[in-house]
């Protein structure tokens, strides 16, 4: 909400539901709606600029239409594409109304032409089963994938010294390897792959053995402990796993949780270096109390040239949907569909892979 009044006015009203969510009605004629929903739709920051933008062509923008101060005219507009045409602007998506350069290219035309959606990821690469913290078995993920309309997932269950139980230790990871094989085998139309979400341990290596990991389909290296470090030994301990031959992808890269912990000292531009010279893909990890990569980072990961992912990190077939969130976070971040690796067919995704790219050239 951009404004508020104390009195609402005749064509107004004010409510409040049983939550204590605070709601505004407004009332304006069909010719004016553009102009009500534009000024009440993404940031006070983006609107501020839209109003500077606005005068400096000797126009005034309001919720009920834009002011010509030489012909003191008012244009009304029906939908917002007529708001921002009339200020010699592209229509501007809401999700990019933060005054981070979206009036410059809507002016230029460089806007992205279409931003991800739920429908154009393909594969999910992190979710866990009952063989760690998850609620549903393998197969059962596997089928509430399939539903959703997935062509490949990976089974990452969590390592040994991620610190909340229920681990998979080498020997179950091993048994769990031939587990998800013959689950893989049983259900056609999606690849299942064996994976895990190993614990990046201080020095940057990850809890299992280089063989283990390399029998592996996937692994995902994650920060599960030791989140005090001082900011020169987290970063290098985040490049070392980036660096290491049999980590795919790097999970929740910054350990933040929504009003709940901060981000790990983290030098992120050295992350991204690292990723994008060691082809480490970095997640944008769904969970609605994470959003790690977060919108800003996850845009300066692509423009690094790193491959991201958006990924569920479900523990149980309900939350798979999530990804909802991961994805709105990457509109946020400016990102079409080519800019998230698992937008990709398996065929194509499979050869990125950091363990297929080692395979092949050897
Ligand atoms: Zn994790
Ligand atoms: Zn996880």
């Amino acid at each position: 909400m951009v404004e508020s009044s104390s009195t609402p006015g005749p064509n107004a009203a004010r409510a409040r539901t049983h939550t204590g969510m605070p709601v505004d009605l407004r009332v304006v004629e069909p010719d004016q709606f553009g102009n009500l929903l534009q000024h009440f739709t993404g940031s006070a920051r983006h609107n501020v600029a839209l109003r500077e933008a606005a005068v400096r062509r000797g126009l005034h923008i309001s919720e009920y239409g834009i002011l010509d101060d030489a012909t003191g005219e008012t244009t009304r507009c029906a939908t917002e594409e007529a708001v921002y045409e009339r200020l010699g602007l592209a229509w501007i998506p809401p999700e990019l109304r933060e005054d981070r350069g979206e009036l410059q290219a809507a002016a230029d035309g460089t806007l992205p032409d279409r931003l991800i959606e739920v429908g154009d990821l393909r594969g999910d690469l992190h979710m866990h089963t009952t063989a760690s913290d998850g609620r549903n078995t393998v197969e059962e993920m596997a089928r509430g994938a399939l539903e959703r309309g997935l062509e490949y997932i990976a089974i990452t269950d969590h390592s040994a010294t991620h610190g909340f139980g229920n681990h998979v230790t080498p020997d179950q990871l091993r048994a769990q390897i031939e587990h998800v094989r013959a689950v893989n085998a049983r259900i056609d139309g999606i690849e299942v792959l064996v994976g895990t979400e190993t614990n990046i341990l201080p020095d940057g290596s990850p809890d299992y053995d280089d063989d283990l990991l390399a029998e592996l389909d996937w692994v995902i290296g994650s920060v599960h402990t030791s989140f005090g470090m001082a900011e020169a030994e987290m970063t290098k301990r985040m490049v070392a796993a980036c660096e290491h031959p049999w980590i795919d992808a790097i999970g929740h890269p910054t350990g933040r949780k929504i009003e709940r912990r901060r981000p790990y000292a983290l030098n992120v531009d050295a992350l991204l270096e690292a990723a994008a010279r060691t082809g480490t893909m970095l997640e944008i990890n769904s969970a609605g109390d994470r959003r790690d990569l977060d919108d800003v980072h996850a845009r300066a990961a692509a423009a690094a040239g790193v491959r991201i992912l958006v990924d569920s990190d479900a523990h149980g077939t309900s939350t798979l949907s999530i990804v909802r969130w991961g994805i709105a976070t990457a509109r946020r971040a400016w990102l079409r569909r080519e800019d998230v690796a698992n937008t990709l067919p398996w065929a194509r995704f499979g050869p990125l892979r950091k363990r297929a790219q080692r395979r092949g050239g050897s």
